[in-house]
């Protein structure tokens, strides 16, 4: 049995003629680009009636849209950042991009989200934001970081790449703090089939700078107030997107079926699981488990024809590019610790029992 880690194929299948139908309506209408594409502006504001957000502002990918947000907020040269100390890259990067510096927070043990009780102090006077990322499809604590924001009074923008429809304490993850960023990478819970990014807030004013920013500073055409950039969505990843949205709780539904019925087979102590507090609807863009021994799982588990992949393998600070910090896993222990142990298993709505009996009887085999 050969069982992929995602099947953007057996998706594809399940809605092939209406993602076929929409594709050639929007070469049919040449509407591939521009400030009034019909396409766009559909799926812009579908996605914050989803969210029940006031603004939907589209643009290239997740990682520009954690950028414009920061520029859109005023922060850059001289500012600080806190984001957590195991993400993608995008979260730290998108601040250094802006001129900003990122300030790394250890993580959850349980829940690998960025953690609250370490966050004050690593406040400065410099500290414009913090940035919490719904890592793998679990909201982070937010309660603890939007006390924390409004005791020092700073700016929250969620990093939701991984997390379209999680929910917080009964309210959807993007709707809590000033402003979030959202990816739709292809293998992402919501997957454009190209990048795509979007922001949402509800803030008037942030919405109109961050939709400026992303198109060459415009306030109307020709207007140029500001050096803006060319952020777009395209009109063929828009398009695909309204058919791929409507499907997207039932889609998240599945996720949250298969990882029970993982949770249910897993029997071995020496495998830790994903958590989930009862506050919280975690949508398993991810399921990431942790073993003593992760190299020998990976080659046993590729031996019985199943893929993982490290998400990610080694905490943010400590990557190369921060190397001018001197950072030391002693101040991450935590993420330090997570990051040298975990491995995330196939994981997708298609996955069906067999497979997923497959996988645990490998994995319990192996450890
Ligand atoms: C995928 C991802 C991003 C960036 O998304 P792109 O669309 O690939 O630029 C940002 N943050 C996190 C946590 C992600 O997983």
């Amino acid at each position: 049995m050969q069982i992929p880690f995602v099947d953007l194929k057996a998706q594809y299948v399940s809605i092939r003629s209406e993602v076929d139908a929409a594709i050639a309506a929007v070469i049919s209408d040449t509407a591939f680009i521009g400030g009034n594409n019909k396409y766009v502006q559909k799926f812009e504001g579908e996605f914050a009636a989803y969210l029940g957000s006031k603004h939907c502002m589209s643009c290239a990918n997740g990682t520009d849209s954690l950028e414009i947000l920061l520029k859109a907020f005023g922060i850059g040269s001289g500012d600080e950042v806190i984001v957590p100390a195991h993400s993608w890259i995008s979260t730290s990067e998108a601040v250094g991009n802006v001129g900003a510096k990122p300030v790394f927070v250890d993580t959850l043990e349980k829940y690998h989200t960025i953690d609250p009780g370490k966050i004050e102090e690593k406040i400065t006077s410099s500290t414009k934001a913090i940035m919490p990322v719904h890592l793998y499809g679990l909201p982070a604590e937010m309660d603890e970081i939007m006390a924390l924001a409004k005791k020092h009074n700073l700016i929250v923008i969620e990093d939701c790449a991984q997390a379209h429809g999680a929910e917080y304490k009964g309210k959807k993850i993007g709707t809590i703090g000033h402003a979030a960023s959202f990816s739709f990478y292809p293998g992402k819970n919501l997957g454009a089939y190209g990048d795509a990014g979007a922001m949402v807030t509800n803030d008037d004013t942030i919405a109109a700078k961050a939709r400026m920013i992303a198109n060459h500073g415009q306030l109307k055409k020709h207007d140029h107030v500001i050096e803006g950039r060319n952020s777009r969505l395209d009109g063929i990843q828009a398009a695909v997107l309204s058919v791929k949205l409507k499907y997207l709780d039932q889609w998240n539904a599945a996720r949250i079926n298969n990882a029970n019925y993982y949770l249910k087979l897993f029997s071995s102590s020496a495998i830790q699981l994903p958590q989930t507090p009862s506050y919280s609807k975690q949508v398993f863009h991810l399921f990431v488990i942790s073993v003593n021994d992760r190299e020998k799982l990976s080659i046993d588990l590729r031996s019985a024809g199943i893929e993982t992949a490290i998400h990610y393998p080694m905490p943010l600070p400590l990557l190369k590019a921060y190397a001018h910090e001197n950072y030391t896993p002693q101040q991450f222990p935590v993420a330090a610790n997570t990051t040298a142990h975990i491995l995330s298993i196939p994981m997708f709505p298609e996955l069906n029992a067999a497979q997923m009996e497959h996988v645990v009887a490998s994995i319990q085999k192996s450890v």
